[in-house]
């Protein structure tokens, strides 16, 4: 989930924005600073950064070495577990920026189901 560390093996597929798209995009920025805010208190992870909304392919979401979280818009249209699960992930990388033993015990304890939500999102097609 993390546009830096991704190794790009197709070509860059452009998005178009549509009625449908924009109408993602207003609920995304409505509703997901409030929901990152709300996790990050339950997780016990300081968050004093931006959210931003993006309309990518590259990613669901990304944490930037500022501990800015960019999320795509898409993400409004997951079922709210998946969509918690790429937030925590992203909430994670606030700790540790990286993919090691200490980011998967800290993704496992606060979202023990993490692997099977990684598999059920590769299912998803962004539009
Ligand atoms: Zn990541």
């Amino acid at each position: 989930m993390h546009i830096v560390r991704r190794r790009r093996i197709r070509p860059r597929r452009i998005l178009a924005n549509t009625p449908e798209t924009e109408a993602l995009r207003a609920s995304a920025k409505a509703f997901l600073p409030g929901r990152v805010r709300e996790l990050a208190a339950q997780a016990g992870i300081p968050f004093s950064g931006r959210v931003a909304i993006k309309h990518n392919v590259s990613n669901w979401g990304s944490c930037s070495v500022k501990g800015n979280i960019n999320l795509n818009l898409n993400l409004m249209r997951l079922p709210a577990e998946l969509r918690d699960y790429v937030i925590i992930h992203e909430l994670c990388h606030l700790r540790y920026m990286n993919h090691g033993p200490e980011f998967h015990a800290l993704l496992e304890s606060l979202c023990p189901q993490h692997l099977e939500y990684r598999k059920a999102l590769r299912s998803w097609k962004l539009i």
